[in-house]
């Protein structure tokens, strides 16, 4: 997995997690500096994929978050050539964490997606991670965010990571019906299943600048239509200019967006 920091202090001889590098641009940052700008880098501007917990950090205020569900299992249920020891790698279970918090005193529950495990791939207990945490806002009347990063469905589950998409969906109408607001929020990269059901599905569509969003990637489409693509197609300014998004927001404001969208809804 790709990972966008890496550490260089150790050829320095300096302690670990002190320095980091932007994988874009090749500055080197103090990993205090860094986080305190929200792991964007404030040469280049170049946005680090987050963890999922570091995401929660810095969406949620401090303390608030209290995790469920975390005890769900992945299982390799088809076989999968070497799928059960690929699980056994990560320590967190599956690509997403979802709870409740607050966002400046508002209650919510919240699903932040993992990249660094396996892709954010949307399988069996992503799916069902996702339905739990939107039946527990149901249950509690919280308004729901959901914030995606993702390369679509797991193909270590086959068909039932295609499931996943119509479960998910399923279940936003009823939150829907309950007259609870959804805030999804797109980071980079949100594509294929993820993209194609609960991603795109929010009473407000958020994404981060520059984010990589869409179905299919840009070559299979072009061969597809047999057309060539505009410049920045799939990305976060040119879905918002076209409306498929409502607002691209940086990181350092999102949680001030949030606030507001939410100060909305609790009218
Ligand atoms: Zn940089």
């Amino acid at each position: 997995m790709e990972t966008t920091v890496e550490s260089t202090s150790e050829k320095k001889g300096l302690p670990a997690g002190i320095w980091v590098k932007c994988k874009k641009c090749d500055q080197v940052l103090l990993q205090k500096d860094f986080e305190e700008n929200f792991m964007v880098c404030p040469k280049c501007g170049y946005y680090t994929r987050l963890r999922a917990h570091k995401r929660i950090e810095f969406t949620v205020d401090k303390g608030s978050f209290k995790e469920i569900n975390a005890d769900i299992n992945t299982i390799d249920f088809l076989n999968f050539p070497g799928y059960s020891d690929k699980i056994k790698e990560f320590k967190i279970n599956d690509a997403v964490v979802t709870g409740e918090a607050k966002i400046n005193g508002y209650n919510v529950v919240i699903a932040v997606m993992d990249f660094e495990f396996m892709g954010g791939s949307m399988g069996s207990v992503v799916g069902e991670k996702i339905v739990r945490a939107i039946e527990k806002a149901i249950r509690k009347k919280y308004h729901l965010i959901i914030i995606s990063a993702s390369g679509g469905a797991r193909m270590q589950e086959g068909i039932i990571s295609l499931m996943q998409m119509a479960k998910t969906a399923a279940a936003l109408a009823k939150l829907a019906d309950s007259r609870l607001a959804y805030i999804s929020i797109l980071t980079d990269p949100t594509t294929g299943g993820v993209a194609a059901s609960y991603a795109m599905l929010g009473d407000i569509n958020i994404a981060e600048p520059k984010a990589l969003i869409g179905f299919a990637g840009p070559r299979v489409i072009e061969q597809t239509i047999r057309q060539q693509l505009p410049e920045g197609f799939q990305l976060s300014e040119f879905l918002e200019k076209h409306g498929m998004l409502d607002i691209v927001a940086e990181r350092k404001d999102m949680k001030d967006v949030l606030t507001k969208v939410l100060r909305f809804f609790n009218k």
